[in-house]
């Protein structure tokens, strides 16, 4: 007898010093056969206040919380988990709801799950660190994302161009350039086409600034369409001029294109304001990648040079640079230097 008060006062103080508090279910009839009453205390109960059966003991138990409890101690009585473990919130008295954990095991499994001896205690401080911590990272997520998309228009923005939604003239020297390191690198073909609205100023004279961007639109939509999809790269270099990049296109291929992109151009009428359609038509100068080709802004003169050559000849019409390359007509930045 004494052995046996010695161990319950060592009892006593294990569960004193980690907050537990013993309970203990017969899971037969249901019967509470000993009450979690340092925690009933703890949330302002007195005896008489609950009732001494399982289910009195669920009525406190938060309705989000009840199923999952209720699975916790299934698997545990149908022997799939070996502990019964679960965190849940009980109503105190004033009405608040207070986190707890449970932590248990049948301690005469003889056929029938029968007594069920456990602990509860308060984790209440630490469940809401978690849950906050947790409510953070999911706002912390979903401005994250916010920021990805918010950066990707950004992107979006300093690489197009306002007008026409096409590559900047920006991107294009920048797409420009890395295609045409990467042919010289590997010995591939690359190929340049600048297109050229004819007489544009005309547009802007006789129909006005706002229809002559329509125009603008017209053609860039035209320029993009034009091309392979991920391959290839169109943009406004300025004004009413068009650069499309054309990697691993040859000299033939790209002048069969200009050609296809020249009649496509003229045969699309623009609609007006005030109903009326307009055609115009453009000059294109090809380039293709040649001894002497050192950067784009190279390739960017021979171009510009075909495109000269095309304006000279009466324009509406494809002209391909042959022969050698011929001094830059352009700056660094790609405008167009003094003319020549
Ligand atoms: P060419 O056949 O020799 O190319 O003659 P052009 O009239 O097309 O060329 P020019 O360079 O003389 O005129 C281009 C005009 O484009 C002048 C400029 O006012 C106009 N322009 C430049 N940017 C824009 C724009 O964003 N919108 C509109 N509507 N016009 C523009
Ligand atoms: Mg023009
Ligand atoms: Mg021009």
């Amino acid at each position: 007898m004494e052995e046996v008060n010695r161990y319950r006062q060592q009892l006593d103080l294990v569960l004193e010093a980690a907050g537990f508090d013993l309970w203990e279910n017969d899971l037969g009839d249901g019967r509470v056969t000993r009450r979690a009453d340092k925690v009933l205390g703890e949330l302002g109960y007195r005896d008489g206040d609950v009732a001494t059966c399982i289910d009195g003991i669920f009525s406190l138990v938060h309705p989000d919380d009840v199923e999952a409890l209720r699975d916790a101690l299934q698997r545990h009585v149908d022997g799939s988990a070996a502990q019964y473990r679960a965190e849940f919130r009980l109503r105190a008295k004033s009405g608040e709801w207070i986190w707890y954990a449970n932590f248990g095991r049948i301690v005469d499994r003889d056929g029938a799950a029968r007594r069920l001896l456990g602990v509860t205690f308060n984790i209440d401080s630490s469940k809401r660190r978690e849950l906050e911590l947790s409510r953070m990272n999911a706002r912390l997520a979903e401005q994250n994302a916010q920021l990805e998309k918010l950066n990707a228009t950004l992107r979006e923005l300093a690489t197009s161009d306002p007008l026409t939604g096409i590559a900047n003239r920006r991107k294009l020297l920048a797409v420009g350039e890395r295609e045409l390191q990467r042919a010289l690198r590997l010995g591939h073909p690359l190929s340049l086409l600048i297109v050229d609205i004819d007489d544009f100023k005309q547009v802007n004279d006789t129909w006005g600034h706002l229809n002559g961007d329509r125009m603008i639109r017209a053609v860039a939509a035209l320029c993009a369409g034009s091309v392979r999809a991920s391959v290839d790269t169109a943009g406004r270099i300025g004004g009413e001029e068009f650069a499309i990049v054309l990697p691993e296109i040859g000299n033939h291929d790209a002048r069969a294109l200009a050609e296809r992109l020249r009649g496509a151009i003229r045969a699309q009428p623009v609609a007006l304001d005030g109903g009326a359609v307009m055609c115009r038509t453009v000059s294109i100068g090809v380039a293709t990648l040649a001894d002497g080709c050192a950067s784009f802004i190279d390739l960017l003169g021979r171009a510009d040079a075909a495109l000269y050559a095309a304006k000279s000849s009466g324009k509406d019409c494809v002209r391909v640079l042959d022969g050698a390359p011929p001094p830059r007509r352009r700056d660094d930045e790609g405008a167009p230097l003094a003319a020549d």
